[in-house]
């Protein structure tokens, strides 16, 4: 019997991209993948360290998994981004853990799950990823038949003071633009209806050499990526995560030329607060990022723009918080995602004392969103009468009589069925906004 592996994986879509290339891997080197953990030989956590919490989460189910193996006693790795910033000391802090994979070694568990399986008791990896190695996913291993991820960069030369990405990920690497569209082509042939080109910095991309982009036009790379992949005939093209210094205005230009670049940018900004920014080193300004709003929200096309903003960075008083409000009641954010500061060993925003005690941060977490709720609401029911584009992927968990899935401006939209399948690209009219979801009729 071939030897079961469960992977779990926790935080971003390069960690879900991560296991979908590491299970890919392992299934070629003749694994199993179970989706039971406690039917497996070897229980692998993929792990995020951007917040302090994701962190113990995954300690937490090292233990868990543990104790209730005691007898089948599986293999136990830690993989990701935890992996790479506590190296070997989580043989320490974590007892019963066999395997340290760090964020790109991801090639090579196969060969240490193998050094474990013959005797040793404690094996890692937290070496570059080598020269050439594939980036291949096998589609069995994608984490959806309709929608795939793929990766366009990876790390981060940013060094935001707040953030450990940099430490955990190493520094921006583009893949080769032909090995992209290469990708995406495969993909469409196998009825893959949406790519998300997924990266830390998707708009930083800047690969060693021209191959993939010859002929096509754009004022960065990453405008001549969205032009070659959009020329694949892929249904739907989506990007994440854009860094609002790189955000050049031809990348509006591109989606306005392209009908299959969906409707929407993902822009953190993180503060509304000048000051703040400074001190998280963004290496943009208020001024800045609005100059970037206004191009996207000056679009022909109706493009949907989402955000992420820290609350209680060190330092921040009320007036700086009160300055983040201004700044969402300007932006008219279509989403949100607001988190509470949280220390980061190793960066450099952790030598200054975290001075927003969790009362505050907790207070202005509410505040922010309760505000950002109101003017979502607005936004919600401005579509109410229009029709959007939905890519149906299943039935709505509310009500088996409606299906759900995600509209071109990254909604979820839920609708009265109809006809509509899994994997079909349909025209809902908006009847109704929810709080995080609008809900239609399906149109023939
Ligand atoms: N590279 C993107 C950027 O900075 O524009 C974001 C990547 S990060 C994985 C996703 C989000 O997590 C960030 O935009 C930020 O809002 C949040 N985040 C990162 N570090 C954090 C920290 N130390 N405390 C709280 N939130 C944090």
């Amino acid at each position: 019997m071939k030897t079961k592996v469960y992977i779990e994986t926790f935080g971003c879509q390069m960690n879900v991209a991560d296991t979908e290339r590491a299970a890919t891997g392992l299934r070629i080197a003749g694994y199993d993948l179970t989706s039971a953990a406690e039917l497996a030989d070897v229980v692998l956590f993929n792990t995020c360290s951007v917040r302090e919490r994701a962190e113990r989460k995954v300690f937490r189910r090292v233990n868990e998994v543990r104790a209730r193996a005691r007898k089948s006693k599986p293999i136990i790795g830690v993989m990701g981004c935890v992996a790479q910033l506590e190296g070997e000391a989580i043989f320490d802090n974590a007892a019963g853990v066999n395997m340290v994979v760090g964020t790109r070694a991801t090639d090579r568990i196969a060969s240490l799950i193998d050094r474990v399986r013959i005797g040793e008791t404690q094996v890692s990896d937290l070496g570059e990823r080598a020269t050439g190695e594939s980036w291949e996913v096998s589609p069995v291993e994608r984490h959806s038949p309709h929608v795939a991820f793929v990766p366009i960069i990876e790390g981060c030369n940013k060094f935001c003071s707040f953030c450990i990405v940099p430490y955990s990920r190493g520094r921006e690497k583009s893949r080769p633009a032909s090995e992209i569209v290469a990708e995406v082509k495969r993909l469409r042939d196998l009825g893959y209806k949406e790519v998300h080109l997924i990266g830390q910095n998707v708009n930083s991309y800047r690969p060693r050499s021209e191959a993939g982009l010859e002929g096509i036009q754009g004022a960065t790379a990453f405008c001549r990526l969205l032009r070659a992949v959009a020329e694949t005939g892929m249904p739907r093209i989506k990007f994440t995560t854009s860094f609002p210094r790189d955000f050049h205005p031809d990348i509006v230009a591109a989606l306005e030329e392209f009908p299959n670049l969906c409707d929407w940018v993902h822009l953190p900004v993180q503060s509304g607060s000048d000051e703040i920014l400074k001190a998280m080193r963004r290496g943009h300004n208020t001024t800045d990022y609005l100059r970037r709003v206004d191009s996207i929200r000056s679009s022909r096309r109706r493009l949907a723009l989402t955000s992420d903003i820290i609350v209680g960075f060190p330092g921040e008083t009320d007036a700086n918080f009160q300055d983040t409000v201004k700044l969402i009641e300007k932006c008219h954010f279509d989403a949100l995602y607001i988190f509470k500061y949280s220390q980061r060993h190793g960066t450099p925003a952790a030598k200054l004392p975290d001075d927003v005690n969790e009362a505050q941060k907790k207070q202005r977490f509410l505040e922010l969103e309760a505000r950002h709720r109101q003017l979502q609401k607005g936004i919600h029911e401005s579509y109410i009468g229009r029709q959007v584009s939905v890519l149906v992927e299943g039935e709505s968990t509310r009500s088996a009589r409606d299906m759900t899935g995600h509209s071109s401006c990254h909604k979820v939209i839920n609708f009265h069925g109809g006809a509509a399948n899994p994997g079909d690209l349909v025209n809902v009219l908006i009847t109704e906004a929810k709080l995080n979801s609008l809900y239609g009729e399906y149109v023939n």
